[in-house]
């Protein structure tokens, strides 16, 4: 195992909702703020959540339609010390972010709101607009590294020989033997000492 030098940024990319920015903890505030219900981080175990909240799924639709259409206007925040983390990495190199969000501009717009130009400049976005097929999008930017936290869309990777990296999450925990990160303390960490390379 090498320790002397990480995993190279230009090989590495970053799913955005829960890896780069606190979708639940948004998720979490709107539906207080807005709807007067209470629901517990902890609640949240299935992807799908509709499927572990009792809470109407037109209110869920609307909840995550406002975020994906207005990221910034509802106060979306990145994942603690995310923009940290990144902006070191964007220093080696451009980072690189495939969603599964339809639409690009909202996001693009709410990555230009929390990183420091520079580092927004250099960055690379993808919108695929579908849960299924990011391996293709990750081949073709030349990564071989991705951090989500979906266990099928990191299953998908594996099968086309990338290596997936979970971000841990109540719905993924205990439900795949991939690497698993739970902060972006721990991706600094594991990246900087590079325990993801054999
Ligand atoms: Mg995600």
């Amino acid at each position: 195992m090498q320790r002397d030098r990480g995993i190279h940024p230009g090989l590495i990319g970053f799913d955005i909702d829960c890896v780069v920015a606190d979708t639940m903890e948004a998720f979490i505030r709107l539906a207080m703020d807005d709807y007067g219900l209470k629901v517990l981080p902890e609640e949240i175990t299935s992807f799908q959540v509709e499927e572990c909240l009792a809470v109407a799924p037109r209110i869920i639709d609307e909840i995550f339609a406002r975020l994906l259409s207005a990221p910034v206007e509802n106060g979306l925040k990145p994942m603690p010390h995310a923009v940290a983390v990144l902006t070191e990495m964007a220093a080696c190199g451009p980072v690189t972010f495939i969603t599964a969000r339809p639409e690009r501009e909202p996001v693009d717009r709410w990555l230009e709101s929390i990183f420091p130009k520079e580092v927004y400049r250099h960055s690379r976005l993808v919108a695929t607009g579908k849960h299924d097929g990011k391996a293709q999008y990750v081949r073709e930017l030349g990564l071989q590294y991705f951090v989500d936290d979906r266990v099928e869309t990191c299953t998908e990777l594996a099968e086309a020989g990338i290596f997936p990296i979970v971000f841990a999450h109540p719905w993924n925990r205990g439900r795949h033997s991939f690497a698993s990160i739970d902060s972006w303390l721990d991706i600094k960490q594991r990246i900087l000492f590079n325990e993801f390379v054999s």
